[in-house]
């Protein structure tokens, strides 16, 4: 996960975020904000690997796990291909099974955050690099048919019945073969499940409702984010990067959907961290993922962050609930 760069980073553990976040705290106290009761809805969230449930949505989960619903995490490969990026957390397990100690990381994360896990049973094609690219290893979860791929989620839907999927747009949120067949079998599996002339091999049709792609990095939030520091008077390690994306300059990979629903969670992102850390061996204690105090981000963006695509069930936008239209 250590590979995946996003847009916007603050300075590892930055204590000047520490005092703006005071400040902030100091001079806008805000209402928490909460979920209203989930009882008897469910939620399936589609993963490439494991660890990357914890570090896109997981606040998200273990808030409406704590409303009530019923959270399911599927990971579509053993992320057997992950390299240890923790240098703290290398002992002799990590060089004989890397792939067995990554199914015990999960196991503890999704614990952590209250939700339940299911592996889809792919093998990890890791991230080709070279110039010309190399192929995919051969079998790997991006060299699959769609069908074949599709297959385990279609049946893992058919069994959990969930009322809502997120997942990755069409560039995977960042362009690793993994996350894009992600993203290619969350959109047919949602599609497909209801219906019963397709997968008939796969269960007792049925029909999500709506589908949400993920937009854990949008420039929405990184500008609140900058406003935000400079409003405290700190200096913003956003500033460049959003005035090259305020004039076009972006990767041709990243793609261009709108928010249109901020789920608050503030309340949830120390179990995220702790879900974080569950993957001992992908997720450096120092790095990224931590850089950003908690009351800071409480104070200035306490959403997780997602694009609608699909609803059969009427709402309005922009939503703060992602079962909005699925409650009675
Ligand atoms: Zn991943």
């Amino acid at each position: 996960m250590a590979k995946e760069t996003f847009p916007g980073t603050v300075p590892a553990a930055d204590p000047r975020a520490a005092k703006a976040a005071d400040e902030l705290q100091s001079r806008a106290p805000q209402a928490p904000q909460k979920l209203p009761d989930s009882t008897g809805l469910r939620l399936l969230a589609v993963h490439a690997h494991p660890d990357d449930e914890a570090s896109k949505g997981a606040a998200m989960m273990a808030a409406y796990a704590d409303a009530g619903a019923e959270i399911m995490v599927a990971t579509a490969t053993g992320g057997e291909r992950g390299d240890l990026l923790n240098p703290a957390a290398d002992t002799a397990q990590c060089h004989r099974d890397m792939t067995g100690l990554r199914r015990t990381e999960m196991k503890n994360a999704a614990e952590t955050l209250g939700v339940s896990h299911a592996w889809l049973g792919f093998v990890d094609s890791g991230l080709p690099q070279g110039d010309p690219m190399p192929p995919l290893p051969f079998g790997s979860f991006g060299t699959l048919e769609l069908e074949q791929a599709a297959a385990p989620l279609v049946r893992l839907i058919r069994a959990f019945k969930p009322h809502v999927v997120t997942g990755y747009d069409e560039s995977g949120g960042y362009p690793h073969p993994d996350h894009i067949m992600s993203h290619r079998i969350t959109v047919e599996a949602y599609h497909a499940a209801g219906d019963p002339q397709k997968y008939p091999e796969c269960g007792q049709p049925w029909a999500p409702q709506k589908l949400y792609y993920d937009r854990a990095f949008n420039p929405g939030r990184l500008r609140a984010l900058h406003e935000a520091l400079v409003e405290a008077g700190i200096e913003s390690p956003y500033e460049e990067r959003l005035l090259r994306f305020e004039q076009g300059d972006r990767p041709d990979w990243l793609t261009t959907h709108e928010v249109t629903t901020k789920v608050p969670v503030g309340d949830f992102f120390e179990k995220r961290d702790a879900a974080l850390r569950a993957h001992r061996t992908q997720v450096d204690p120092e790095g990224f993922f931590f850089a950003t105090p908690n009351d800071f981000l409480r104070e200035v963006w306490p959403y997780d962050d997602y694009v609608l695509v699909d609803s059969a069930v009427h709402t309005e936008l922009p939503e703060d609930d992602l079962f909005a239209g699925l409650r009675d």
